[in-house]
């Protein structure tokens, strides 16, 4: 999709701080982070919003790699989050679908 922030770091137009990457997934740093780990887990192709995900094996490849990545950036033990947040209620902001990881610190519940 042309005009969408997410699909241009996979095009390499924009070029986000990558922590994993292959042939459907995409992996990096959160610009604005909310934690000492804030990673976002991303389908290389255009999917809006959790609500038009039609691939389970893609949900779980996304939710795999968050898992991955937790091991490796040290948190897996500790323990962290994993969100998705849906449309305007969910306080989803770029409409691309992504799953956010978060860890390295004691996150609050409920959150706000
Ligand atoms: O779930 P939501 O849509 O609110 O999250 C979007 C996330 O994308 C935010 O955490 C924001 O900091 C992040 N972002 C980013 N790089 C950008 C623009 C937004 O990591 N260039």
């Amino acid at each position: 999709m042309t005009n969408c922030l997410f699909c241009k770091m996979v095009a390499g137009d924009i070029k986000p701080d990558v922590v994993y990457e292959d042939d459907t997934v995409m992996a990096f740093r959160d610009i604005n982070p909310q934690a000492p780990v804030h990673i976002l887990v991303i389908p290389k192709r255009h999917i809006a919003t959790l609500n038009e995900l039609d691939d389970d094996r893609l949900g779980g490849q996304m939710l795999q790699t968050a898992v991955k990545l937790a091991e490796q950036e040290g948190i897996a033990e500790e323990g962290y989050r994993t969100l998705f947040n849906c449309n305007r209620n969910g306080g989803q902001a770029v409409y691309h679908l992504h799953l956010h990881l978060l860890g390295g610190r004691a996150l609050h519940w409920p959150p706000g």
